[in-house]
């Protein structure tokens, strides 16, 4: 018996999200009295040994020219052939966008139970007691299930990093898939230079901002601080800034460490994306907008003086630090 990880690769290296999950799995494999059994599908370029960091006692690296770019009929076939080798009857995944897909594919195939949405360890293993977001992140839920076999999928940037060092033994092997039923034809890279999901920082704009022109300004805020950026849903309706950029209930749902929110107004359909970052700070003229009732730090004042001045408070303090 183990607990299985899919370590996931972006263009063949691990992210953050990818570390996170595999401290989770370890972790819960602890507590199971159990080891971790990290699976790697693709090529990777990145050194396997380091899963070892968050606790993976062995990483089984599958290889083949099949499994490269991700194609989610495949990747569940191979993971889940993974899973019954190990005679695990926990699957962890990130709650990745590739993950979202392969998750509920996985756990049909292995005809486990699959909870979504994790956002702590397990209270309880047997039954599986586990707490998860509910009403698009506006609330949270536990879980229980009795069922023999488990696939739990974690929101990324949710759980945070933990490192538990152990020595990671690696295998590699090659596994024949059958074809794809779909196939990748070409990518087309979002802008921004930081992947929204996994943004620690992340520097947001609205209408507010009267003008797609004026996002120059949030950019150089984003910048200094090392922060991907973010919009309100109208904003990018309007073509002011991409779509990959809108963040809420029908956008994307990030956890950042510090979400700045500037001429946003703060609906719940907005805070149901962003409501899981660890703090937020608003900046809005109105200082009835209801995104100060969420904010743990707010400024009330006109973004076009606030966030230059902002701005430059942070170069200052940069170059004396
Ligand atoms: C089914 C459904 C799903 C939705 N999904 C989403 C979603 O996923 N994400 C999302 O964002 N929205 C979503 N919406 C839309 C949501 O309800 C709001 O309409 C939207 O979030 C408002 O965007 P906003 O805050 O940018 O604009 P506004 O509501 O127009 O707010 C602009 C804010 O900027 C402030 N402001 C104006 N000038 C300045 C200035 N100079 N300096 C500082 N502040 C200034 C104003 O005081 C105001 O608070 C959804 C709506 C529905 C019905």
């Amino acid at each position: 018996m183990s607990v299985v990880v899919f370590a996931e690769t972006w263009e063949g290296r691990f992210k953050k999200a990818t570390f996170e999950a595999v401290g989770y799995a370890s972790a819960l494999g602890r507590e199971m009295g159990t080891e971790t059994v990290a699976v790697v599908l693709g090529q990777c370029s990145d050194e396997l040994e380091q899963l070892g960091r968050y606790g993976a006692a062995k990483v089984v690296h599958i290889a083949g020219a099949d499994l490269n770019s991700f194609e989610a009929s495949r990747y569940a076939a191979a993971l889940s052939a993974q899973v019954e080798r190990a005679g695990a009857n926990v699957l962890i995944v990130s709650g990745s966008f590739n993950g979202k897909t392969l998750a509920p594919l996985v756990s049909v195939a292995l005809e486990a139970a699959l909870i979504t949405q994790c956002v702590e360890l397990p209270t309880s293993t047997q039954p599986v007691r586990v707490k998860r977001g509910a009403f698009s992140g506006k609330g949270y839920a536990y879980f229980e299930s009795r069922a023999p076999k488990h696939v739990l999928s974690i929101v990324p940037n949710g759980i945070g990093l933990k490192e538990h060092p152990v020595s990671a033994v690696v295998e590699t092997a090659e596994m024949a898939v059958a074809a794809p039923k779909t196939q990748q034809i070409s990518v087309e890279r979002a802008s921004g230079t930081i992947a929204l999901p996994e943004a620690e920082i992340v520097v947001s704009g609205g209408r507010g901002l009267k003008a797609p022109e004026n996002w120059k300004m949030l950019e150089e805020l984003a910048e200094v601080l090392g922060a991907g950026t973010a919009c309100s849903k109208p904003v990018s309706d309007m073509h002011w800034r991409p779509h990959s950029e809108h963040v809420g209930q029908t956008g994307i749902a990030i956890n950042p460490n510090l979400y700045i929110a500037v001429g946003i107004s703060g609906a719940i359909q907005h805070l149901a994306g962003v409501s899981g970052s660890k703090t937020i700070v608003v900046i809005n003229s109105d200082p009835e907008a209801p995104f100060f009732k969420a904010a743990d730090y707010g400024i009330v004042g006109d973004a076009f003086e606030v966030v230059p001045k902002l701005t430059a408070a942070v170069k200052a303090f940069k170059s004396a630090h």
